[in-house]
């Protein structure tokens, strides 16, 4: 191909205890995921569906690098999600075969402008300044399903300064990894590559410049860095 300029490199992550990194094609975001969240944003978690979003793929963060603070935010919020890795796609993909298109699972923050998906909620209007930016999704090395045992249970939690602030556990997720992916499908034509942000608990709050943020999700790994000097 005679490209103009060189075209960027695909934005790829780590995998644990492999040499070879897996390519990111798309993030997917799910909103309002647990209810303890839902009710601290306002809503009713048996009344709404859960919100699909995305990111760009270059959003991701990966190593540990630390995070510079955002420009045009005055309240940057930090949400610890499971990210679900698909190493198959698809559309229209039914429910009790959604598993089958996961290659592993990550942890992830859905880094948030609250200030600005505020406003955008207030007015009606789209929330891609508030989540789609530049470094606005830090996320682990992607551990490889084995033996088809998906991580339906176990702890995730946020702790910034070693000051717990999200604690919570899988099973409170109100929509299930497969139940998302088929849902997802409905819309989008999954494929290989595609990451899924599956929501955060409740506890979501303001990072200050300066902060360390560490997340984990048991039996799935951890993520650990500072804001600011990224
Ligand atoms: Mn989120």
């Amino acid at each position: 191909m005679n490209y103009l300029f060189p075209p960027a490199p695909p934005a790829a992550v780590p995998i644990v205890d492999s040499e070879k990194r897996f390519p990111v094609h798309r993030i997917y975001c799910v909103g309002q995921n647990y209810g303890d969240h839902v009710k601290e944003m306002g809503g009713d978690p048996k009344q709404n569906p859960p919100v699909f979003f995305s990111k760009p793929a270059n959003a991701i963060v990966i190593n540990n690098e630390n995070v510079r603070y955002p420009s045009a935010t005055e309240n940057l919020h930090h949400e610890v999600e499971l990210v679900v890795a698909l190493g198959g796609g698809g559309s229209a993909i039914p429910t009790a075969q959604a598993l089958q298109r996961v290659y592993g699972y990550a942890v992830g923050i859905d880094f948030t402008r609250r200030d600005l998906q505020a406003e955008a909620k207030k007015k009606g209007k789209p929330w891609d300044v508030a989540k789609g930016f530049d470094r606005s999704a830090p996320v682990s090395a992607i551990r490889p399903i084995l033996d088809n045992e998906h991580p339906t249970t176990g702890r995730i939690a946020l702790s910034i300064n070693g000051e717990i602030r999200q604690q919570a556990d899988l099973q409170d997720m109100i929509w299930s990894v497969a139940e998302i992916i088929a849902e997802l499908s409905r819309f989008y034509q999954l494929a290989p590559g595609d990451l899924i942000f599956t929501g955060t608990p409740a506890g979501v709050g303001a990072v200050m410049d300066g902060d360390r943020l560490q997340a984990e999700i048991e039996g799935v790994g951890s993520i650990e860095f500072n804001i600011g000097h990224g």
